[in-house]
């Protein structure tokens, strides 16, 4: 159920029930020639439903940007720290002022940066206010599957992000792939990856099929909705 399409008085229902309120976030970003721009959005969004109706929750509207370094590439729109700070402080403090207690940031983009800027903030309100925020990003939970189903080195555009894909919206997903590994140097800050990342995509999506994605998934959502029940005494 998402927060923005019920009415006020549905939602001062809702919250006298001291539902989780789940906010998902993911960004518009470069994901190679393969797969769309709100990739992260697009599993953020899905691991939020599943688990809203585990739990009974509220979505909140979802955000569509996030601050990423793969900002030379066309397409991808990246907002700063700062703002990204800023957003998720008055989404939090707007929740928190309405009564809500109950809150996870599930994000689909998980660079470091984009989740300190989050950590941060929801830190500012624990501090301030009697509220319980979880925050991660999916990809906290899917990457422990790597040196499992996918190879070590799976990351973006890889393996587990076209398999996931595949099985949440197939339809975006161009199957004649052309990808090439990355090979930035460590530690080592640069102006633009485009040179560093040929193609977009930092490890091959060969392998990838919908049924792995399907389990992948599968693998996420249980596994956090372990981690949420305990979180938040359920
Ligand atoms: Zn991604």
């Amino acid at each position: 159920m998402y927060w923005q399409d019920l009415t006020y008085p549905e939602i001062e229902e809702k919250i006298k029930q001291d539902p989780i309120v789940i906010l998902p976030i993911g960004s518009t970003e470069e994901h190679g020639h393969h797969l769309p721009l709100s990739s992260d959005s697009l599993q953020a969004i899905y691991v939020a439903e599943k688990i809203a109706e585990k739990s009974n929750g509220l979505i909140l509207p979802p955000i569509y940007y996030g601050y990423t370094e793969l900002d030379d590439f066309k397409g991808t729109i990246s907002i700063g720290f700062n703002t990204l700070y800023n957003l998720v402080l008055d989404i939090l403090n707007e929740i928190t002022d309405d009564g809500v207690k109950k809150i996870l940031i599930i994000s689909g983009h998980a660079s470091s940066l984009h989740m300190g800027a989050i950590r941060y903030a929801s830190k500012k309100i624990v501090e301030e206010k009697d509220v319980k925020i979880m925050v991660l990003s999916d990809y906290d939970i899917a990457y422990e599957l790597r040196a499992k189903l996918v190879p070590e080195n799976d990351s973006h555009a890889g393996i587990i992000e076209t398999s996931r894909i595949l099985h949440i919206r197939e339809d975006l997903v161009k199957k004649n792939w052309i990808f090439g590994e990355g090979s930035k140097k460590k530690y080592m800050i640069t102006k633009g990856y485009r040179e560093i990342y040929p193609y977009g995509t930092l490890s091959s999506p060969n392998g990838a099929t919908k049924e792995l994605g399907e389990k992948i998934d599968e693998y996420v959502i249980e596994k956090l909705w372990e981690i949420v029940k305990e979180n938040f005494s359920l």
